[in-house]
């Protein structure tokens, strides 16, 4: 039975396209995306939205402006301007009008040695603009098989929010848990075990903030597929889904979408 907090977060499905696609296959990808939700018009669907690579913002905002699809980025910088050969600003993902970034997929935490604190510079930066910060949490392998999975999730959790309430920002985060030894691995996490992680990642949030807490949207990723979304979308605490793999298809990303409209 969902609580009346729950029915107010509406579902939100994100496509993290990681490094792939080009300019035509973007095309085809969004016009076949596109298609989909027309043809589907009046029927429940969740808002979807796709996280691009950084140099087709400018072809998504072309292509999804006046659409019901969203776009944004993969990571940002948390620095305005200057020295920072290779990065991008908040205020370059707002010149091609992007809502949202992901922070802190672990990808980046891995190769690129990001720790919660720049994790959480970050998402600070893009609240403070007006954009949506989709944060990143997740456990290995190692640490889920020691049984500190709960714990390890949730500190990088508190780091974040923190962060985010000094700024009186919280509720404008999203969090996505995503296991690292689901992602890509086309072994998902089942449903309970991912609301487990989900309902501790919520009271973590309401110790910060209840009231943020309750409308703090929770996207689960990893593996996510048309066959598991439903189950997946069920549980009181996942609002939504961040998918990888999935979401360079059309019609899987639009299934997803649908079966995550929790209807
Ligand atoms: C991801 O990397 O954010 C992800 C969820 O990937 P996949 O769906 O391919 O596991």
């Amino acid at each position: 039975m969902l609580n009346s907090a729950a029915l107010q977060r509406s579902s939100w499905v994100v496509g993290n396209w990681k490094m792939n696609g080009g300019l035509s296959d973007n095309e085809a990808l969004l016009s076949g995306l596109l298609g989909l939700l027309e043809d589907h018009a009046g029927g429940s669907v969740a808002q979807c939205a796709v996280a691009v690579p950084a140099p087709y913002l400018f072809q998504s905002m072309v292509r999804l402006s006046g659409h019901s699809v969203g776009w944004g980025s993969q990571d940002v910088s948390a620095e305005t301007s200057g020295a920072f050969t290779g990065e991008f600003s908040v205020a370059m993902l707002q010149d091609f009008e992007a809502q949202f970034s992901i922070v802190g997929h672990s990808e980046r935490r891995a190769r690129h040695a990001e720790t919660d604190a720049v994790v959480a510079a970050k998402a600070v930066a893009l609240a403070d603009a007006g954009l949506v910060p989709l944060i990143c949490v997740g456990e290995s392998i190692q640490v889920r098989d020691s049984g500190q999975a709960v714990e390890s999730v949730c500190l990088q959790v508190r780091h974040v929010a923190q962060a985010l309430h000094a700024k009186a920002l919280l509720s404008h985060a999203v969090f996505a848990y995503e296991p690292i030894w689901a992602i890509g691995t086309g072994r998902s996490a089942a449903p309970e075990q991912a609301q487990e992680m989900h309902a501790a990642i919520r009271r973590t949030l309401s110790e910060i903030n209840a009231q943020a807490a309750a409308q703090i949207r929770l996207l689960y990723g990893g593996s996510v597929k048309a066959a598991t979304a439903a189950a997946l979308a069920a549980q009181p605490d996942i609002d939504g889904a961040l998918v990888g793999g999935a979401s360079l298809e059309a019609k899987e990303f639009f299934e997803i979408a649908c079966a995550m409209s929790g209807e």
